[in-house]
C-alpha cells in the first residue's frame, strides 16, 4: 500500500516509535501516583515527552499538557475562552473539531477570509472581523483539506494587538513547519500527537500560554486535599491515569523528528506535493494548488470523488475523499457539494511514489470543463 493519507495520522512511524511503546508497557507503572521504581519511571517518561515539546515548541514543560487528541486540545481551549454568546472570530477554513465546540456552546461565530491561498483575503477580513469585535478568535495554522497554510504569525499579531485572545490549531501543522507559543503570543495552541509528531493515536498536546479550565475533573495525584482542580499547569487539565505508552511512543516520534529536522521534512512534502499536484493538472484533474501550500493537495475527478478514492484504494493508493471533517473549508472553496479526493504527504514523503500514484489516478475520468 502507499500510504498518502498522514492528514488523518502517520502511518509506517519510526520503528522507535513502537519500541518506545512496548518498553513502558514493560517499565511504566502510573506516573505521579508513587515513590517506587516503576512509578518513577512512568513520571520520568511523561516529564521527558513534557520537555520535548516544550523545545521543540518553544515553551516551558509545565505549559505542555497531555491530551487524547486534538480535538481534546481544541475542546480545553474553547471551553477556557469561550461562553455562550461569545463572538468568535474564526478563519473560513476550520476543522468540526473547532466549529463544533463553539456551536455547542452557543458562541456568535463570525467567519472571515474565504478565499483559497489568498493571504491578503485572509488578513483583512481577518482584520475587518476582529474590528467589529470578538471575545476570541480561532484558527489553523494549516487547512486540512486544500494544505493552505495560513498567515498565522500576521494573524496572531492582530489579536494581539487588540487584546483578544486565541486559539490556534496546529493539526496539520506541527511536525511539518515551525509553531512557537512565545512568538505566536496564543493562549492556546493544540495539536495531535498522532499525525505530524509520529506518536500513536490516542495523544496529543496543549500548549497553555494561560490557566486552562478544566475538562474532566478528577484525581492528579496533586493537592488531593482540595475538592476544586489544582490552579496550576500542567495538572489543572490532566485529570485521571495518562497514556504513559502512548506519551513514551510520542516522544520518541518527536526525538525522530528533531534529528531529521521538521523544517526539512516539512520541506520535503511540500516539494513532492507540489510536483504532485503539477502532474495531476498535466492529466486534466481539476487540482487546487496555490501560494502558502503545504504537503496536502485536494482535486476532483471527472467521477464522485468517494468512487474515485475506492478505486485508489484497490490500486493499493490510500487517500482519503468526500468532506474531511471540514463543511467549512469546502464551503469557502466551492467543493461542499462534490468534495475532494485528498492527498496527504507526510515525514515518508518521497517523490518515488508519484508515477505509482499517477499511474492509479489516470484510470480515473478526468472532469469535463
Ligand atoms: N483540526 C484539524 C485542522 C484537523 O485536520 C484535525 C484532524 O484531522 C483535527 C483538528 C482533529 O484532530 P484529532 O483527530 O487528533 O482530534
Amino acid at each position: 500500500m502507499i500510504y498518502l493519507d498522514n492528514g488523518a495520522t502517520s502511518f509506517h512511524k519510526p520503528p522507535q516509535v513502537r519500541r518506545a511503546v512496548l518498553r513502558a508497557m514493560d517499565r511504566c507503572a502510573n506516573p505521579g501516583r508513587g515513590g517506587y521504581g516503576a512509578a518513577m519511571e512512568a513520571a520520568k517518561t511523561v516529564l521527558r515527552c513534557r520537555e520535548r515539546a516544550g523545545v521543540l515548541f518553544d515553551c516551558e514543560p509545565e505549559q505542555v499538557v497531555l491530551t487524547s487528541n486534538c480535538t481534546h486540545g481544541l475542546n480545553i481551549a474553547i471551553r477556557t475562552l469561550v461562553k455562550p454568546g461569545s463572538r468568535v472570530v474564526i478563519s473560513g477554513f476550520e476543522h468540526n473539531a473547532v466549529t463544533r465546540p463553539l456551536y455547542g456552546l452557543g458562541a456568535r461565530v463570525t467567519v472571515a477570509g474565504r478565499k483559497l491561498f489568498d493571504w491578503e483575503d485572509t488578513l483583512s477580513e481577518f482584520e475587518k472581523a476582529l474590528k467589529a469585535g470578538a471575545e476570541a478568535a480561532v484558527f489553523t495554522h494549516v487547512s486540512n483539506v486544500f494544505g493552505y497554510i495560513l498567515p498565522v504569525e500576521e494573524m496572531a499579531a492582530l489579536c494581539r494587538q487588540r487584546g483578544i485572545p486565541f486559539i490556534v490549531d496546529a493539526a496539520q501543522s506541527a511536525g511539518a513547519l515551525p509553531v512557537s507559543l512565545k512568538k505566536l503570543g496564543a493562549d492556546f495552541i493544540a495539536m495531535p500527537g498522532h499525525k505530524g509528531l509520529l506518536g500513536p493515536q490516542g495523544t496529543g498536546l496543549l500548549l497553555c500560554g494561560k490557566l486552562p479550565e478544566p475538562l474532566l475533573l478528577g484525581g492528579t495525584g496533586s493537592e488531593s486535599v482540595r475538592q476544586d482542580m489544582p490552579d496550576f499547569t500542567p495538572d489543572r487539565a490532566e485529570a485521571g491515569t495518562l497514556n504513559v505508552p502512548g506519551i513514551a511512543g510520542l516522544e520518541a516520534g518527536m526525538a525522530w523528528l528533531q534529528r531529521m529536522g521538521i523544517e526539512r521534512i516539512g520541506k520535503r512534502e511540500r516539494q513532492v506535493a507540489e510536483k504532485c499536484a503539477g502532474e495531476l493538472k498535466n492529466m486534466g484533474m481539476q487540482v487546487y494548488w496555490g501560494p502558502h501550500q503545504g504537503g496536502t493537495v485536494s482535486f476532483r475527478p471527472g467521477c464522485d470523488c468517494e468512487e474515485g478514492a475506492r478505486m485508489l484504494a484497490e490500486q493499493g493508493i490510500a487517500v482519503r475523499a468526500g468532506l474531511h471533517c471540514a463543511p467549512l473549508a469546502h464551503e469557502s472553496a466551492g467543493t461542499l457539494d462534490t468534495g475532494t479526493v485528498r492527498i496527504s504527504f507526510g515525514h515518508d514523503a518521497d517523490f518515488s511514489r508519484i508515477p505509482v500514484l499517477l499511474r492509479a489516478v489516470s484510470k480515473l475520468p478526468v472532469p469535463e470543463l
